[in-house]
């Protein structure tokens, strides 16, 4: 068993929206393929990955380290003897080979890029749904058959007004969804009340709307609209500071009550680990929303989780950005709390399989092997653009 062939291409998803700390005007994504020589059905086993949308692609990075190391690689070195397949975590380290620590968020997309794709592939070639391979593997068999997932939207976007936004978010719960997000801190304080309270007289209850500043204020702005997001109970206040800034958590969460989310842009177990020893957080109502993705993938991921456990967090805290099928997998085979959604955006890499609707805030995966992608029609045609008909 080996790989035979690894290549990389770059997709656009640009599109005027914004949110308080950058436009999506340039936005692209790294988009890999994995072919093995094993075969399924007629045909090689050939897993897909991308990068989650916000950080752009990654193409330098996998032309001139990941891919060549992957490449390089004798095959005994990444297969799993024991399992008949490849190995993710051996991968991972052949990958990582003379990286020094430290330093993480442009490579830990490169590789999480790779990484989707080869547990995508081992899924395949393991002939399950990949949520069921992580379920059986690493969760004692537990699979949810349904996945709670929530509508992030309400961007910025020239021209849109709160009538627009109510609008947008009646779509959402057309669509099926219970909970919706919206972007703040791209507007002055009380133009976002009047957003806020414009959604919530829609969705009919602060449990229903989570905030997202995308790490846009310093202590004195997030106090400030904590102070004023209070009396609404929202579902969540996201990013509030910059990620990094665990005492800015810290300080806010001792005096805004209502749950935190953070995380998307941690990069690593020991980033995720600082987070939870000297932010503040509470165990009892805050969000964890690192993206397996962006953080090197599921590999590190995992590592993330055993973090939680030894530090006495639920894994039900952990609502993975990203907004894709394969954070959607880990959600349902690892029993998380959920899974974001991009209903408007960020399409064809955003989104879910095209026969499982969401239904009453809830999801289910399709019975195909891997993440799923082969029964997403709008994403496979993209890959065949890329890769060539015979994907
Ligand atoms: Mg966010």
């Amino acid at each position: 068993m080996k790989i035979v062939d690894i290549q990389e291409r770059t997709a656009s998803i640009a599109s005027p929206i914004r949110n308080a700390y950058i436009d999506f005007s340039k936005m692209t994504v790294s988009v890999a393929a994995v072919v093995t020589d094993v075969i399924r059905d007629g045909k090689p086993v050939v897993g897909y990955g991308f990068n989650s949308n916000g950080r752009y692609a990654q193409g330098s990075l996998l032309r001139e380290r990941f891919l060549p190391r992957v490449r390089e690689a004798d095959p005994s070195t990444y297969v799993s003897e024991a399992r008949d397949n490849l190995d993710p975590f051996r991968l991972r380290d052949i990958m990582m080979a003379n990286e020094k620590p430290g330093g993480h968020g442009e490579r830990s997309v490169a590789v999480g890029v790779i990484d989707m794709a080869v547990w995508d592939a081992v899924a395949k070639i393991e002939r399950k749904p990949l949520y069921r391979m992580l379920a059986d593997r690493y969760n004692g068999g537990a699979a949810a058959d349904r996945v709670f997932v929530y509508a992030a939207g309400g961007y910025y976007y020239p021209g849109k007004g709160t009538r627009e936004l109510r609008d947008e978010m009646s779509r959402y719960l057309d669509a099926g969804y219970r909970v919706v997000k919206i972007k703040i801190g791209g507007a002055p304080l009380a133009d976002d009340l009047r957003r806020i309270e414009e959604v919530l007289s829609l969705v009919g209850g602060g449990d229903r709307l989570a905030v997202d500043a995308n790490g846009r204020f310093d202590l004195d702005g997030a106090v400030k609209y904590g102070d004023a997001l209070g009396p609404y109970g929202l579902r969540w206040y996201e990013e509030p500071g910059d990620p990094l800034d665990y005492r800015l958590h810290a300080d806010l969460a001792a005096r805004y009550q209502g749950p935190i989310a953070t995380g998307e842009n941690l990069f690593s177990m020991q980033d995720t680990r600082n987070l939870l020893r000297h932010a503040g957080l509470r165990k009892d109502r805050d969000i964890l929303q690192m993206d397996p993705v962006l953080s090197y993938g599921l590999v590190e991921y995992l590592r993330m989780l055993e973090v939680l456990d030894g530090m006495g967090w639920s894994r039900d805290r952990c609502i993975p950005h990203g907004g894709h099928q394969f954070a959607l997998n880990i959600a349902a085979g690892l029993g998380l709390g959920g899974n974001e959604s991009y209903p408007e955006v960020f399409a064809p890499f955003g989104g879910f399989a095209d026969a499982t609707p969401v239904e009453d805030g809830m999801i289910r995966l399709p019975e195909v092997p891997g993440v799923g992608f082969e029964a997403k029609s709008d994403l496979m045609d993209l890959i065949r653009s890329l890769f060539g008909p015979r994907h």
